[in-house]
């Protein structure tokens, strides 16, 4: 579907909580080319201990930014992988305009086509979602006690692993993670409109994720028309 459309590169764009590692894991399905979070390799880092984890630690625990050097030769070295050959789903990066920046140059080097998925809600349903969110430690499946319980009670459906809260989603943090993304990330819409890049934007505060989904799809099938 993504090479008729022309498009090798997914990027899902949106405030923290609007959906997007959701949306990013049942694309990857569909569509069977990785999904590549940037949080969730800062995290492995972390998980791991290594100069890199120990390096990001504070920062990540405090909401704000990683570093631009940091996170621009994680997702070079990334990319690089055999697997994101036929094609990738970025989530959660770009977020700065260096990092736009470094993208844009490496994709157009390298001849692939982007399309920015920018996902829309608004803060009060993302501050509910955040800090109803669990996660299992084991599997990475999400829920959410607000619109996607675990049948039992803080038990993995999948695993029956014990589900944990992020570090990063309590109450204090959250705020500051809304603010880096205000100052930091909200802008880069601007700045793909300049330069010309595909973008499409979904309301993702209402309907259920099986249903976006379904949009998206239908709207990179619509791009191969265009
Ligand atoms: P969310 O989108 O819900 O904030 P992520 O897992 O994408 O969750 O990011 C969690 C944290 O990881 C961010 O608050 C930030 O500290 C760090 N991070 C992730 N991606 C980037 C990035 N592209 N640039 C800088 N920091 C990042």
């Amino acid at each position: 579907m993504l090479d008729n459309a022309g498009i090798q590169a997914l990027v899902l764009f949106g405030p923290p909580g609007s959906g997007k590692g959701t949306q990013a894991k049942l694309l990857k399905e569909c569509l069977g080319i990785p999904h590549i979070s940037t949080g969730d390799m800062l995290r492995a880092h972390i998980q791991a201990g290594d100069p890199m984890g120990q390096a990001v630690a504070g920062v990540m625990r405090s909401g704000a930014l990683v570093d631009d050097e940091s996170v621009n030769a994680l997702v070079e070295e990334r990319l690089k992988a055999p697997d994101a050959a036929k094609g990738f789903i970025l989530d959660g990066y770009p977020r700065t305009r260096h990092q736009a920046e470094q993208l844009i140059q490496w994709l157009e080097a390298q001849g692939i086509g982007e399309l920015v998925i920018h996902l829309l809600v608004d803060y009060n349903s993302v501050i509910k979602r955040l800090t109803g969110r669990r996660q299992c430690p084991v599997c990475g499946t999400l829920y959410n006690l607000n619109s996607k319980p675990p049948k039992q009670d803080g038990i993995c459906d999948l695993d029956g692993n014990k589900l944990v809260i992020r570090d990063d989603d309590s109450a204090a943090v959250i705020k500051q993670r809304l603010e880096a993304y205000e100052q930091q990330t909200r802008p880069l819409i601007e700045y793909f409109r300049e330069k010309g890049r595909r973008l499409l934007e979904f309301d993702a505060s209402s309907e259920p994720p099986q249903i976006l989904v379904g949009k998206i799809c239908q709207a990179i099938r619509d791009e191969a028309r265009v």
